[in-house]
């Protein structure tokens, strides 16, 4: 991996060489993506698919470039099936309303699950107020999986949709989606997956999960903030209405009534965040280039090598220790000698003062939390980037922090 492709990565903090290791919340962008950025508003800025202009074309082909690169990354059978968002919390509030719109009614159940981050569950909480639906959860068993016996007892004919984490932001506990898919399948029930956490880890490959929608941001998997996919299969994504309106995404505007444009415009309304898909697909370009045999085992061994060093602290607890995880690992610190708990934040401030970026709290899956019955945990989150002198050199901060507050 090339590190010096990030710029950021030779940066200090508190005069110390930076450890970044927050990559679930966003990870840093290599050159050829903010020089993708800078090319753009250098060489081509203009508006898209209304001009005839040449740069309005150059702009245009780019965007829909863009698209065609996502679509072949995740393996969708056409470009169209791919909707350009603001990332997946935008992605997950677009499918709510529209499929929300179109086939959920009062007594209706949508499941999610018990580790879900924010995202995936307050767009269906504010769509049960609107439609006075039930929202359920998978409850997760005593080593935080998810109950799937449980599940399959949840499945009715009131259940309209199905929407879970492929990878827990929290435990990064890789989820058994493919499971959850067909026994939903079963039932003609579709399935959402929030890949926020999977599609810049592993492979996802949507015609082999059989997933009817898929949601991910473009600043976690090395690409800008600001855009993001929404994934739905064609079948679905003609069936549903529109979720936001104006600019691209009329076909014909009448005083008596609009209709609309075809797939995947009709859900793009106004000016697209064109120069964010374009610094996407330099980011796609990117991975692709190395490979995903590469990154992913290059993640897991990092990952299985800090739970190793991790476990061998005393009063470390790490959460749902040993299963596969896909770059984030969570833990907290106890205070031996008075069994109680360091709280994360504390923990967090001593790791940054010595230059390494973790995060702390709740990291917007409260209900999980909650379930864990902690304030919060500490996180560390693995990039491409990453190798084991990040890891050594959190591990000798982490040692420090624990001596200072013990
Ligand atoms: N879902 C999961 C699992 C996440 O980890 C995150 C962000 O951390 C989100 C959704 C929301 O992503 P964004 O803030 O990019 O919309």
């Amino acid at each position: 991996m090339n590190r010096s492709d990030f710029a950021i990565l030779k940066e200090q903090v508190h005069g110390r060489p930076l450890v970044y290791l927050d990559n679930a919340a966003t990870s840093q962008k290599p050159r050829q993506v903010v020089e993708a950025i800078i090319e753009a508003y250098s060489t081509w800025n203009s508006n898209i698919h209304r001009g005839v202009h040449h740069l309005s074309q150059v702009a245009t082909a780019h965007h829909e470039e863009a698209r065609k690169a996502v679509a072949a990354f995740i393996n969708a059978r056409s470009s169209d099936e791919i909707v350009f968002t603001k990332g997946t919390t935008d992605s997950l509030n677009a499918l709510a309303f529209s499929y929300g719109e179109a086939f959920v009614g009062e007594g209706d159940e949508i499941i999610v699950s018990g580790l879900e981050h924010h995202s995936n569950i307050v767009p269906w909480q504010m769509l049960c107020a609107r439609k006075k639906t039930v929202l359920r959860h998978i409850p997760l068993r005593e080593d935080l999986t998810l109950d799937l016996e449980a599940f399959k007892g949840m499945l009715n004919e009131r259940t309209k949709l199905v929407s879970v984490a492929h990878v827990s932001n929290v435990l990064g506990i890789i989820q058994p989606v493919e499971e959850i898919i067909c026994l939903a399948h079963e039932k003609h029930i579709p399935v959402c997956i929030d890949g926020a956490q999977s599609v810049p880890h592993m492979q996802v490959d949507v015609q082999a999960l059989d997933c009817d929608f898929l949601a991910f941001s473009g600043h976690k998997m090395y690409g800008p903030t600001g855009i993001g996919v929404l994934y739905g299969k064609r079948e679905w994504l003609e069936k549903l209405p529109p979720h936001e309106g104006g600019g691209e995404m009329i076909e014909h505007v009448r005083w008596e009534g609009t209709t609309y444009n075809e797939l995947p415009y009709k859900f793009e309304a106004g000016t697209p965040n064109f120069v964010g898909s374009y610094a996407l697909h330099k980011a796609v370009e990117y991975m692709q280039s190395i490979g995903w045999k590469a990154l992913e085992s290059h993640e897991r061994e990092l990952t299985q090598y800090c739970e190793a060093q991790l476990s061998a602290i005393p009063d470390v607890h790490i959460y749902a220790a040993n299963q596969p995880k896909a770059g984030v690992i969570s833990f907290n610190v106890y205070n031996g000698q008075l069994s109680t708990l360091i709280h994360p934040f504390d923990i967090g401030t001593l790791l940054d003062q010595q230059g390494v970026a973790v995060r702390t709290g709740h990291h917007c899956a409260e209900p999980l939390i909650d379930h864990l019955g902690v304030p919060g945990t500490v996180r560390v989150s693995f990039g491409l980037y990453n190798d084991k002198t990040d890891v050594d050199a959190f591990i000798a901060a982490l040692k420090k922090a624990q001596m200072m507050l013990s």
